[in-house]
């Protein structure tokens, strides 16, 4: 096993006992994550729903297999990606993450995030594209959007798409969702923006100079 399955799989480990806030007290278990640990692409929910919370995988009622059919129209698994929340506990009956539970939680995400080091992380809707893009422009303005941005200390793609509870049942946002989808693999073979090469600093006024041997 690599060394970055086992990183991830211990933090996994960490974070099932969290109770860095209240849905501690509400959750069965902590939703962590799943899929490839060095996964080029990957997607942030929401939150875990009742059959997330029940089963400890993400995506895994009639949102995700939506999700698993999209990824399929593009030649791609749930074991080719990394499927991944912004909340990794369920809120009580499903209601919209808190403030304060997105603060104490995101570090988690972050953290994913650096031991993951994906190429293209997509958002999928608000709340994740929110947290992710630091900005608050929803995702009905921001979707199929790509931008670069710097996360877990690195250059990656993020990229807003619809979250696929909302297409479920408006055929509209089903097809505008289809549509961005269809732009991941090309998303996905763009080259790495590397960061500039650091500029050659002058050498101190007190530097020794170096001695040829001469003489
Ligand atoms: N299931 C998840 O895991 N996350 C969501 O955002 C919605 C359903």
């Amino acid at each position: 096993m690599a060394a970055a399955d086992l990183s991830l799989i211990a933090y996994g480990d960490v974070v099932a006992g969290c109770e860095r806030c209240s849905l501690a007290q509400t959750r069965t278990q902590v939703v962590f994550g799943s899929g490839s640990s060095h996964a080029d692409l990957m997607f942030v929910g929401e939150a875990p729903g009742f059959h997330e919370d029940k089963q400890g995988i993400p995506f895994v009622g009639a949102a995700g297999q939506l999700l698993s059919n999209l990824l399929a129209e593009i030649g791609l698994s749930r074991e080719d990606v990394y499927i991944a929340n912004v909340l990794k506990c369920r809120p009580p009956g499903n209601r919209d993450p808190l403030p304060e539970e997105i603060e104490a939680c995101e570090g988690h995400l972050f953290r994913q995030i650096e031991l993951i080091q994906p190429r293209v992380v997509a958002t999928l809707g608000n709340f994740a594209t929110k947290l992710l893009s630091g900005k608050p422009t929803g995702i009905t303005r921001v979707h199929g959007q790509e931008q670069e941005v710097v996360l877990g200390g690195r250059s990656v793609l993020l990229y807003p798409l619809f979250h696929p509870a909302a297409a479920l049942y408006t055929p509209r946002t089903l097809d505008v969702l289809k549509a961005d989808f269809a732009r991941l693999p090309d998303l996905l073979g763009r080259p790495k923006k590397e960061p500039p090469a650091p500029e050659p600093q002058p050498a101190p006024a007190d530097a020794q100079p170096v001695q040829l041997g001469l003489f």
